[in-house]
């Protein structure tokens, strides 16, 4: 049943607000979701669709795991695009080999399924990629990825079909809410009200419409990530999630499970890309389309405007030539670039309870894909 006095209204579209949307439905209560845009067009459509757990650390690794199976039980009811191709990271040198038998270690610790590949087991998979590049690889064969901008629309649908306590708006920009002690009243910029037991904001990098103030102070940041498309290429087949040397040289599990992270030198040919937070992962999409990335620029959470609204097309350069390293790549196979942004936090997460009945969850930062799921969980077990 529908009621005027809504369980829960979360603030916010994207992932993360709709998995915090889908658990509070999964145990029963009544839910409002409010996007401001006519559909989500933030982090999480611009993103690559990886959802790699074996790149995270800490709880954050449990989460993703936690994902997988949730996105796993809800593919089986409704194609939301979830496919089980695997992720692979491939080192390109004595040292990221090294490395990547550290992980191993690490993962046998904890029991996470994995492969150590030889060179040819890569390049018998991957025929496409350059000999000399591949030295080894660690494949993690449960992993997933989504068409993300296909996936949250459909998930939305998924939701309104299968929960009929579920209310979701587009097109809705919240300006203010009111903690009036029983209730919440919520307001949007067309005026409307609504009230709620609790309102969850998850805004993703949108600071400047609600508690503006409170954000100025949180210690949030907002990167710039650049990212491109091929057009469909036939003649290449690119199964799962493929990271690269460079990933490897950044990643969270890797620095915090692998003794020899701090130490290993950087090859002179990889400054440049590191400076501009370069690392190379791709990811083919069904239409046979490659997704290459990505680029990382920083500016404080409340000076987004900073890092422009252009793509820079040296930094598209320099990720094409290195991508080229690893597999044949050709400017003029890219049909479009774009710029995707995400917040972020020191704490991997913002939560702030801004009263005792207003929560902020943003600050995903580059897991939210992977871990939204699994997160939201535990967060909507807290709130009720
Ligand atoms: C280029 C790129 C590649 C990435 N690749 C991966 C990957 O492969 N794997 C992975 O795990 N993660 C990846 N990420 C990270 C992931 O995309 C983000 O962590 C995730 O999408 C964040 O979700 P969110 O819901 O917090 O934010 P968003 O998707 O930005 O959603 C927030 C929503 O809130 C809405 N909103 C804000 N304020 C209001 C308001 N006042 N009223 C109403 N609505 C409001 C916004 O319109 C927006 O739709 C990537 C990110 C980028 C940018």
């Amino acid at each position: 049943m529908k009621t005027d006095t809504y369980d829960l209204i979360i603030v916010g579209g994207g992932i993360l607000g709709t998995f915090h949307a889908y658990h509070a439905l999964q145990k029963g209560l009544c839910v409002l979701q409010l996007e401001k845009d006519n559909f989500p067009v933030g982090s999480t459509v611009r993103n690559f669709g990886q959802v790699v757990p074996s790149g995270m650390a800490g709880e954050w690794f449990d989460y993703g795991v936690r994902a997988l199976e949730i996105y796993q039980s809800i593919q089986k009811e409704m194609d939301i695009s979830v496919r089980n191709n695997g992720s692979i990271y491939i080192a390109s040198d004595n040292d990221e080999v090294q490395v990547l038998h550290e992980l191993s270690k690490h993962y046998q610790t904890k029991g996470y399924q994995h492969e150590l590949w030889s060179k040819e087991q890569v390049l018998s998979k991957y025929p496409v990629m350059n000999v000399d590049y591949v030295k080894e690889a660690i494949f993690f064969p449960q992993e997933l990825s989504v068409e993300p901008e296909s996936m949250i629309r459909q998930l939305h649908i998924y939701m309104q079909n299968k929960f009929s306590d579920y209310t979701l708006k587009y097109d809705t920009t919240i300006v203010a809410c009111e903690d009036k002690n029983d209730t919440i009243s919520v307001v949007s910029s067309k005026l409307e009200h609504f009230e709620g037991k609790k309102v969850l904001i998850c805004n993703g990098y949108e600071f400047k419409i609600l508690y503006r103030s409170l954000f100025d102070d949180s210690g949030l940041e907002i990167s710039k990530l650049q990212m491109m498309r091929t057009k469909p290429l036939a003649h290449i087949h690119l199964p799962g999630n493929i990271l690269t040397g460079l990933t490897i040289r950044r990643y969270e599990s890797f620095e915090e499970y692998c003794p020899s992270f701090q130490t290993i030198p950087m090859p002179d040919h990889y400054r440049e890309l590191r400076d501009n937070g370069i690392h190379i992962l791709f990811k083919q999409a069904s239409d046979g389309s490659i997704i290459i990335g990505d680029s990382h620029e920083y500016a404080a959470g409340n000076r987004l405007d900073e890092l422009g609204f252009s793509v820079n097309s040296h930094i598209n350069e320099l990720m094409i030539a290195e991508a080229n390293r690893i597999m044949p790549m050709k400017s003029e196979w890219i049909s479009s670039s774009w710029a995707g942004y995400y917040s972020q936090h020191k704490d991997h997460i913002l939560e702030i309870d801004v009263t005792p009945r207003i929560h902020v969850r943003t600050g995903i930062g580059g897991k939210g894909m992977t871990a939204s799921a699994g997160y939201a969980e535990q967060s909507i077990e807290k709130l009720f």
